[in-house]
């Protein structure tokens, strides 16, 4: 994320996601403002050095940098220096017995082996319009039932319904950057949910009306973006000391100066 926030013109998916989150509720536009706009990237969170962590340790298998036998160890080692705890514990144990799980049931040899890797991680900057886009597809492959494939790991709880096409289009963007790389756009799209009980993998044909919504949908947003001038702070209109999103999401959640607003303002004892 540091590379988009220095320069103010290369927009991400979560930079343009961010300040829709924002316009629905999800989020907050002073987050949003200090991050992107003053630079301030503020801090991590649980979910995401867990993230990392599940990143990394594919990354690793895949380079074999990292064999089977070892990884029980490794994710152990690597959680235990984690710098943030879980929102709560029970949450937390979840988090751990899955993330161990995944490597450990044959989930990951199973979902793994149907994948001839082409790239993984790589960086692609590339244009909506005269937008600057920028991302790092989680993995782009050809997959022996699926034909050329984007696939994304995602530690979230599966996307289904309005959440699912909405969070798609995060894949739908990096089709073009592939389209560009490979002569055509990928055959399916895939989320890979490691925090899933049971089937874990799920593909979406990749279909050329979606695509076209989310250029639409990048153009509009950014629009409202070079435009939007009302930074106000989620705090002021949520309970900041109870708020989910405040208290565990929120990149500014230790250091905002408008956490206590609503407190303040509204005399919660
Ligand atoms: S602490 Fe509240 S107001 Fe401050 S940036 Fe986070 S969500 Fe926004």
């Amino acid at each position: 994320m540091s590379e988009e926030i220095k320069d103010e013109k290369v927009y991400s998916f979560s930079r343009i996601n961010g300040f829709a989150l924002a316009e629905k509720g999800e989020g907050c536009f002073y987050n949003w403002f200090k991050t992107y706009i003053e630079g301030d990237r503020g801090e991590n969170n649980y979910f995401g050095e867990y993230g990392t962590l599940f990143h990394e340790t594919i990354e690793k298998l895949m380079k074999n940098e990292l064999f089977e036998w070892d990884i029980k160890n490794e994710l152990n080692s690597k959680m235990k220096q984690f710098e943030f705890k879980p929102p709560f514990l029970a949450m937390g144990k979840s988090y751990v017995d899955s993330i161990h799980r995944f490597f450990t049931d044959g989930s990951y040899s199973e979902i793994f082996s149907q994948y001839q890797v082409l790239e993984s991680e790589e960086k692609k900057i590339f244009k909506v319009g005269d937008i600057l886009v920028t991302g790092f597809p989680d993995l782009v492959a050809n997959h022996k039932k699926y034909g050329l494939v984007i696939a994304d790991y995602k530690t979230a709880k599966k996307y289904e319904g309005d959440k699912l096409e909405h969070n798609i289009m995060q894949l739908y963007l990096y089709s073009i950057p592939i389209k560009e790389k490979y002569g055509k756009y990928p055959d399916y799209l895939i989320y890979i949910y490691p925090r899933e009980k049971g089937k874990k993998e799920f593909a979406y044909p990749f279909e050329v009306k979606k695509l076209e919504k989310t250029k639409q949908w990048v153009i509009d947003t950014v629009k409202k973006i070079e435009s939007h001038g009302d930074w106000t702070p989620r705090c002021v209109n949520v309970d900041g000391t109870k708020d989910f999103f405040a208290c565990n999401l929120c990149n500014h959640r230790n250091n905002c100066e408008h956490r206590n607003d609503y407190t303040k303002n509204n005399f919660v004892f």
